[in-house]
């Protein structure tokens, strides 16, 4: 089955909603494709700080939600499936989704983002899931009263592992240099804090456990008893799919100043794309921009050869 609409928006965080919003305010048939939970990496912090207009801050999840609100208050449809595939055929591009559906359209959005990096060491890819995790905001309340492990030194690690003191009973902060490479505030608060324990020129060789984590190996040798490890040691690019079909810099998509790709009719903004700030605020004014330049194209093409 196939389904057409005028703009395709990969990915549902702060880029692909706000581009979604955007583009159907526009009055573009727009539909927004997310393979796992609008908000992406909102998902995977409590509270922003530093999105215009909240002086107060605002949970992360409610901005997520007010944001997917908006989008499908003007039209747009959201749809939970993932892109594993794109394909061009004259104007027309073609997704293909991990459910086996297609849909078409001559404009996509490509704001997949990016996912957490992996340690790719014994145990990892065994153990998620089953005490091994990217996402402190989603399991730490999981870890209640339990030691636990945070892999990493940078914002994130740091962060998180804060947020994990509201739950744990310990946090080994594990980190392969020998200091935290996090902003100055955020590594004196997990400095100074209490439950946290620094594992300062340590890398992590192997995650031990059968049916659930038990503890870590290090390359030094000791062993450590935790029942959940939490690694946060940078992200790649989540857009797999795309690599090919458009010129990649270190995976990440590049784009002309009207956030175009390589590839005409194909648009990408927010985290995934090459040189991208990596911010909510950012993510957000590059969908929106992204998506009126896509309407732009979208209608060139309409009031020309294109004819839906
Ligand atoms: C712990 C943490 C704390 C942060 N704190 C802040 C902060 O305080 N302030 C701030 O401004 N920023 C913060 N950020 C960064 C901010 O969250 C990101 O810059 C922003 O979410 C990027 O938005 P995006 O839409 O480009 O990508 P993402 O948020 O990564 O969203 C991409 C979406 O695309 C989906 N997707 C990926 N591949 C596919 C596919 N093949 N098919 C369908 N869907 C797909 C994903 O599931 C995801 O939902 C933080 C990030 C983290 C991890």
């Amino acid at each position: 089955m196939s389904k057409e609409k005028d703009i395709i928006i990969a990915g549902g965080g702060p880029a692909g909603l706000t581009a979604a919003m955007y583009a159907s305010r526009a009055g573009m048939n727009t539909l927004v494709l997310e393979k796992a939970m609008t908000g992406g990496q909102l998902w995977m912090s409590e509270k922003i700080e530093n999105y215009p207009g909240y002086a107060e801050g605002i949970e992360s999840f409610n901005l997520a939600q007010n944001m997917e609100k908006q989008a499908k208050n003007f039209g747009a449809e959201i749809i939970k499936d993932e892109i594993t595939d794109i394909k061009k055929d004259k104007e027309v591009l073609t997704l293909k989704t991990a459910s086996s559906k297609k849909y078409r359209a001559p404009a996509v959005i490509v704001c997949s983002g990016v996912r957490m990096k992996k340690l790719d060491i014994p145990g990892e890819s065994q153990l998620t899931g089953k005490g091994v995790s990217y996402c402190a905001v989603c399991d730490g309340p999981l870890f209640r009263d339990k030691d636990v492990a945070v892999i990493g030194g940078g914002n994130t690690a740091c962060e998180e592992a804060l947020y994990l003191t509201r739950f744990a009973s310990k946090i080994y902060l594990i980190h392969r240099r020998g200091s935290l490479r996090a902003v100055r505030s955020i590594t004196e608060k997990a400095e100074k804090n209490k439950k946290i324990r620094l594992f300062l020129n340590e890398e992590v060789k192997q995650i031990q456990g059968k049916e659930r984590t038990e503890g870590l190996i290090l390359k030094s040798g000791k062993k450590i008893d935790v029942e959940g490890v939490f690694i946060f040691i940078g992200y790649s690019p989540a857009a797999g799919w795309i690599e090919n079909f458009v010129k990649t810099e270190k995976g990440f998509i590049i784009t002309d100043t009207d956030f175009k790709s390589s590839q005409e009719g194909v648009f990408a903004a927010g985290d995934c794309r090459y040189g991208a700030f990596r911010q909510v605020v950012s993510a957000c004014g590059e969908g929106a921009a992204a998506a009126e330049n896509a309407r732009k194209y979208v209608e060139k093409l309409k009031g020309t050869s294109y004819d839906w």
